[in-house]
């Protein structure tokens, strides 16, 4: 017997199929789908690699056939549906078949049978202690690095890296300086993992257990995704339902009807509101069929989890993005919970949509898929509109008590020539205080963290920015050295403030400019010296657990101010917060995408959504430049329809998504003036090209222009937009490019979805 095969993590030279033959003991257990060993290339090197199909003969012809050395996990790790899938994938994403098994194959599953894990710890903990505060080092991860290991004293190398986002190399670079070691040692059991057990101590909190007899909207809602029998009406549902209006509860209904007629559901939600909060819900209601998946996991709580899920006892996975390649087989419905979120959608390589792949899955199982969300992305509702998603509306807050709050828009021109300054305005102050004196909670929603923006020059007027990037640096308290750093956000360059010398006219005298948490969280300490607050960005939730301890802390009112950047803005439930200030609004609708005012008309509707969830009414207060911006007034109202009128006409207009596709295509090079001239070269090819094909393409072609940011981790960048009718054709010009150019000489990048 024999059997093709392909490479785990192949690369372009290697992406295909390769015959072996099967040993006579494994010729019953390899099946398509079975994952295995095989010696590959002139040195024999052991690879892991997939099953593709198995067969009687080896095919005329191919000669020196070597034998499968073993297999990996007895049963098969791929569902017959994502083995078909390969394919398709690999060519929507531009990725090779190779990558596309490694998002299924996660390398847990590899990598289980290995009893020792690398383990990381501090050398010295007073060494860590004494460079932390001498403002020496340059790189904000690597302080982190620190940070965290002081913390929780050791884990794995995988776990440091995953909990503090840092490359393999930069966590080499803190061992190279002596500061950290690593250890071989054999893995902990699942128990054991004390800072990252939160699968099985979730504290099942009786408010979330609690089950309501739906209301009317929701009971229609989920006759319209499963019917009497526990049969799903196969298809995309839309779920719209204003924030508030129970539509987790519509989730958890239809996914309980799935499981009693003994289907599966994959049930996504956005890395960020993976909190205990959620997982003990789900579990709670659901009880113990529920495996979960997220990027805190050690190996080997992840391999459990999976096994869980590939030999059926899970019936329902709840996981961020990477879980739509969960192997459940017999999926009957698929909940992606506000749907409109960005991460559903990978910014690296391979640059897949969760959505898109949800999409196929549920259609080869002839499954339902839900995707929920109180402002669903343009894309959607044009969708929906046009007749090809199901439209499911929820048009009031769940408990009837619970109104939607009043929005209150306030022009900060007038507050500045008030002299109330730029930060606080009076009419929140002044509703702070009255919840305050209310034994209520506010929650202040702004998205940029840090200290001040950045320092600007007072000679010429230009904002220090990174050495490796265009980009301003941030501005950080240093609770350590009790000064100042500047930190580049993109690449995590760090210098003390005291040392910045202006890059433009090499001046050193310095104004502040802008503000993050922060400075908020120091001026409300002046404004309400009695009140607690607490602050939530991605400064403060660098340890583990951070994130739910400041949610639950919160929930138990130990604070009355919550300050946050976007990760507040989702999914929580605060019934006792009763004023909601957005601030620095204009900043959103400034970035420059296509997607920003879809993105600040989302933030703001979301963190607004957060007032008056309670039995008493909220209020919102919109802080901005330009109060009398349409979306501004569109959130005020939160007339979700009213925008999408607006955007979708001018996206029309434009021909942007979801008239046209668009894809982008980036060179980055280290010299700059290299850079401009194989740019031409690539310029000439793209439009030359494009002038050959057939009109009904529609192709357009514009730039070269530097990418948004131009200049990032030391590479210069240049992009070039591509639209066309449809994303296969944009593909198929990545292609023809990724064959005729030397990706040596033309490093390239493309993503056939930009966000920016
Ligand atoms: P959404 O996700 O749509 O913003 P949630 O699902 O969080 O809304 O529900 C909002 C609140 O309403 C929650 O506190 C939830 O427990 C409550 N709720 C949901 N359904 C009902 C119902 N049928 N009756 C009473 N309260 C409900
Ligand atoms: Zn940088």
């Amino acid at each position: 017997m024999y059997c093709s095969v392909i490479l785990r993590g192949s690369v372009r030279e290697t992406d295909r199929q390769y015959t072996y033959k099967i040993p006579e003991d494994l010729e019953d257990k390899v099946v398509p789908g079975s994952f295995c060993n095989v010696p590959f290339g002139f040195g024999n090197k052991t690879r892991s690699a997939v099953v593709i199909s198995v067969s009687e003969d080896a095919g005329a012809g191919i000669k020196g056939i070597k034998e499968i050395n073993s297999l990996i996990v007895d049963y098969p790790v791929l569902t017959t549906d994502l083995l078909e899938l390969i394919d398709n994938l690999s060519e929507r994403f531009n990725c090779t078949k190779g990558d596309i098994i490694e998002l299924m194959v996660p390398s847990c599953v590899e990598h289980h049978k290995s009893p020792t894990e690398v383990f990381t710890e501090l050398v010295d903990r007073t060494a860590a202690e004494v460079v932390l505060s001498s403002g020496t080092l340059r790189s904000a991860v690597h302080a982190n690095i620190l940070e965290y290991l002081l913390k929780i004293g050791k884990c794995t190398r995988k776990e440091l890296q995953t909990a503090v986002s840092a490359s393999s190399a930069q966590v080499k670079a803190v061992e190279e300086k002596g500061l950290i070691r690593f250890t071989k040692e054999i893995s902990l059991s699942d128990n054991e993992q004390g800072s990252t057990a939160i699968l099985d101590n979730v504290p099942t909190d009786g408010k979330f257990s609690e089950t309501y007899d739906l209301n009317d909207e929701q009971d229609e809602a989920v006759r319209r995704i499963v019917d009497e029998e526990g049969k799903v009406i196969p298809g995309v549902h839309l779920l719209f339902g204003i924030t508030g209006s129970g539509k987790t509860e519509v989730y958890l209904k239809c996914a309980q009807k799935v499981i009693d007629a003994g289907g599966t559901v994959l049930y996504l939600v956005p890395e960020i509101s993976l909190t205990p909060q959620t997982i003990s819900w789900i579990k709670g209601r659901l009880g113990g069929v529920v495996a979960v998946l997220h990027s805190r996991l050690t190996d080997k709580q992840r391999y459990s989890q999976w096994e869980m899920i590939r030999t059926g006892k899970a019936k329902v996975v709840v996981a961020p993005r990477s879980g739509v390649f969960a192997p459940a087989d017999n999926i009957s419905l698929i909940i992606i919970d506000e749907e409109h979120d960005s991460s559903y959608k990978s910014e690296s390589h391979p640059r897949y949509s969760a959505k898109y792949v949800a999409n196929i899955r549920a259609k080869k199982n002839g499954a339902a898929l839900v995707l929920g969300s109180a402002t669903p992305s343009i894309e959607s509702f044009y969708a929906a509109d046009k007749g090809y998603y199901d439209l499911i509306e929820l048009k009031y807050r769940a408990r009837t008590s619970a109104k939607l709050p009043e929005v209150i828009p306030v022009d900060m021109k007038e507050q500045v020539k008030l002299g109330a300054g730029d930060i606080l305005s009076v009419p929140l102050r002044q509703a702070m205080a009255v919840a305050f004196s209310q034994k209520k909670q506010v929650l202040l929603f702004l998205n940029r963290r840090g200290y001040a923006r950045t320092l600007v020059c007072e000679d010429c007027g230009k904002p220090v920015s990174c050495v490796n990037c265009s980009v301003g640096m941030t501005l950080h308290n240093n609770r350590r050295t009790g000064s100042q750093s500047l930190i580049c956000h993109y690449c995590g360059y760090m210098i003390p403030s005291s040392e910045a010398t202006c890059s433009f006219c090499g001046g050193n005298h310095f104004t502040k400019a802008g503000f993050g948490t922060q400075q908020l969280e120091s001026l409300l300490q002046e404004v309400f010296p009695h009140e607690k607050v607490l602050r939530m960005d991605q400064d403060t939730t660098v340890s583990p657990g951070a994130h739910r301890e400041i949610i639950e802390r919160f929930s138990r009112k130990e604070a009355s101010i919550l300050i946050g950047t976007q990760m507040i803005a989702k999914g929580l439930d605060f019934p006792d917060c009763t004023v909601v200030g957005i601030l620095g609004a204009d900043l959103m609708i400034a970035a420059s995408s296509y997607r920003a005012s879809e993105r600040a008309f989302q933030l703001i509707t979301q963190a607004a959504g957060r007032a008056g969830r309670g039995d008493d009414p909220g209020k919102v207060f919109i802080q901005s430049y330009n109060p009398d911006n349409p979306l501004f007034k569109y959130a005020c109202t939160q007339d979700y329809r009213a925008f999408y009128e607006t955007e979708i006409a001018y996206r029309q207009k434009l021909s942007l998504p979801p008239f046209k596709a668009i894809g982008e295509i980036v060179l980055s090079l280290e010299d700059e003036s290299v850079l401009q001239e194989r740019g031409r070269d690539l310029y000439h090819y793209l439009s030359d090209f494009l002038s050959y094909q057939d009109k009904s393409y529609e192709f357009e072609l514009y730039g070269p222009v530097p990418a948004v940011i131009y200049e990032l981790r030391g590479k210069y960048r240049l992009s070039y937009i591509i639209k066309s009718k449809n994303k296969s054709a944009l593909n198929a010009v990545f292609r023809h490019v990724m064959n005729d150019f030397d990706h040596v000489r033309y490093p390239l990048s493309y993503d056939n979805d930009p966000s920016g």
